[in-house]
């Protein structure tokens, strides 16, 4: 309805110290709607969580040709008033102290618009345009997406409420910067203090931004802007369809990893520009905002996302090969040692999000992964089954090249069938039983024999063996009980490994162990102790269950961990090389 009267929103912020955004939206009259349901979101898209926004609303009035209109509080979210066709003034504030990538905030210094934690939709009337005004203290910058208005610079439109609460709006004193890819204008905003080399990150960006480019053939926008906010310690990021939100650590900058883990988060975020946002599960909009939209592909849109932001900064150049396999046996070391990683499908995984990854219970580890560590996996084991399947070339950036032009810039959501058949038309190979084992099944991903196959040496060592130089130390790493440790200063378990030592001497979650073999321990010593007795001895446990000591006997095994390490193999046959320079350097 193009020529329909937008629905007007206002903010303003007369008091940043109180935390509390005013907020006004004026709806016109609608006339086919004698009751307005007032709704506002329970969760913000790209953080599937409920997190209920509406707590934070405050002094709502509702009012109509100058008088105050009942309304009745129908639940949590839902506010209904009688307008009887007539335009509605709503007016209310909203507290907002939690700084996040998906919350709104407000202080002395800055404020961060995030529509989901702002502003009510009307329900029936979300197709209908919005306007914004942003009132902000004298002095403070506006960054946003949103356009303005011709001859204004605090008053933005938008198509409709979903694609106003896609465009978060910096409004402080920010530092912006833009520059130009391919006849698209990228803007940064850093928003808070940082040691970082500025220009290293802006470069960074610039690389990272052309190598994306690369991949999908061009921008799916005119304009893209990164809002990053530096905070005392790392908040991740969100992605929306032209920009994208990063909390990182602003004063971490002193080696080379903190600008590693930035190039991750950048690339990662401006990855889903195309996955989650456009080549996107038909519930990942528009969105219900009341409450859960389930989808089983949450392991492709971010586990995914989170293998591609890597093979994205080697195209990038930001990444040596030889430091990306460092870092992916690493990985593969921590991976393959948690417990959990074998028990839930990916594709459930990924629908249970909602009330299991995002509201863990202690025995998490044990029963469940996180599905963009997993889902990382796959899609590393799935470019490489299509590189072997191609001769090296091609792989998983052809499979997104084409979900992108089949799908994502058409408009068309993608399932896991067309996922399937994309991925089976790039490699000329069928997939199924790499859908049904380890998508929908629960088989342990073959990580290690595909990258020997993809031309690389893998080696696995005991603790013990990786510290062989040293004959007291690797003696005492041989043992193992199955017990992990909270942090803080009592030994109180955090996990117990199901089958193990510790698991058949009946010990549990949150139990706090005060001595190993009658030898007072806390949380920095009872490893310690613990690696005294050789795989095979017993050793006799002392702790607390709640308010009651207690002792049991566990007898030590041999020490089931790993320490992986992946590496170029020299002198790997052609058609692994082929596969492998296909994999960490082709497109
Ligand atoms: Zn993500």
């Amino acid at each position: 309805m193009p020529s329909a009267t937008p629905l007007r929103y206002r903010v303003a912020m007369p008091e940043p110290s109180s935390h509390e955004f005013h907020v006004t939206l004026d709806i016109p009259a609608l006339r086919d709607r004698p009751v307005l349901d007032l709704v506002f979101p329970a969760w913000t898209p790209g953080s599937y969580m409920v997190r209920d926004f509406s707590r934070h609303i405050y002094d709502l009035k509702i009012t109509g040709n100058r008088h105050l209109l009942p309304c009745e509080r129908v639940d949590k979210l839902r506010w209904r008033v009688a307008s009887n066709g007539q335009p509605v003034q709503v007016s209310y504030r909203v507290f907002a102290f939690e700084q996040s990538v998906r919350t709104s905030f407000l202080d002395q210094n800055r404020a961060f618009l995030i529509g989901t934690s702002l502003f009510f939709l009307v329900d029936g009337a979300q197709k209908r345009p919005c306007l914004l005004e942003v009132e902000p203290p004298a002095g403070w910058l506006l960054s946003t997406t949103l356009p303005a208005l011709r001859g204004t610079r605090h008053r933005f439109s938008a198509a409709n409420y979903d694609d106003l609460v896609d465009q978060p709006v910096e409004v402080g004193k920010h530092r912006q910067y833009a520059f130009r890819q391919g006849g698209t204008r990228f803007e940064v905003a850093i928003a808070g203090a940082t040691n970082a080399d500025i220009a290293r990150l802006h470069a960074h960006l610039r690389r990272i931004v052309g190598a994306t480019g690369v991949l999908f053939g061009g921008f799916p926008f005119d304009r893209y802007l990164f809002i990053i906010h530096t905070l005392p310690e790392r908040g991740g990021g969100l992605e929306h369809a032209s920009s994208c939100t990063l909390d990182i650590a602003g004063m971490a900058f002193e080696d080379e990893k903190a600008y590693q883990r930035f190039d991750e988060l950048c690339a990662h975020e401006f990855f889903h520009a195309w996955n989650v946002k456009r080549i996107r599960d038909q519930v990942l909009g528009p969105f219900d905002y009341t409450g859960e939209n389930y989808t089983r592909l949450l392991w492709f849109h971010e586990g995914f996302t989170e293998y591609m932001q890597a093979i994205i900064l080697l195209r990038a150049g930001l990444l040596t090969p030889e430091h990306y396999l460092k870092d992916l046996g690493e990985d593969w070391a921590k991976y393959a040692g948690r417990p959990g990683r074998n028990v839930t499908p990916l594709s459930e995984l990924s629908f249970e999000a909602w009330i299991k990854q995002y509201k863990p219970a202690e025995n998490y580890a044990n029963r469940a992964v996180s599905y963009y560590e997993k889902g990382k996996w796959a899609a590393l084991l799935l470019d490489i089954m299509l590189r072997q399947a191609t001769a090296g070339r091609r792989g998983l950036p052809q499979v997104f090249r084409r979900l992108w032009q089949s799908h994502g810039r058409r408009g068309r959501p993608v399932t896991v069938h067309e996922i399937r058949a994309a991925a089976e038309s790039v490699g000329r190979a069928s997939l199924g039983s790499y859908f049904s084992r380890y998508v929908d099944g629960t088989a342990e991903l073959p990580v290690p024999a595909w990258l020997r196959r993809a031309g690389l040496t893998v080696k696995a060592r005991s603790p013990a063996q990786a510290e062989r130089e040293d004959r007291v130390k690797a003696r005492r790493l041989q043992g193992w009980a199955g017990l992990s440790f909270a942090s803080g200063e009592g030994a109180v378990v955090k996990n117990v490994i199901p089958d193990s030592p510790a698991w058949r001497a009946g010990l549990t979650f949150r139990d706090e162990i005060v001595a190993v073999n009658k030898h007072r321990v806390d949380a920095s010593t009872v490893g310690k102790r613990l690696a005294d007795s050789a795989p095979g001895q017993t050793v006799t446990i002392t702790f607390f269950r709640q308010e009651i000591l207690r002792t049991t006997s566990l007898r030590l095994v041999r020490s089931p961990e790993r320490r992986w390490s992946f590496a170029i193999n020299p002198t790997a046959s052609r058609p692994h090389r082929r596969m492998r320079e296909g994999w960490l350097r082709g497109f």
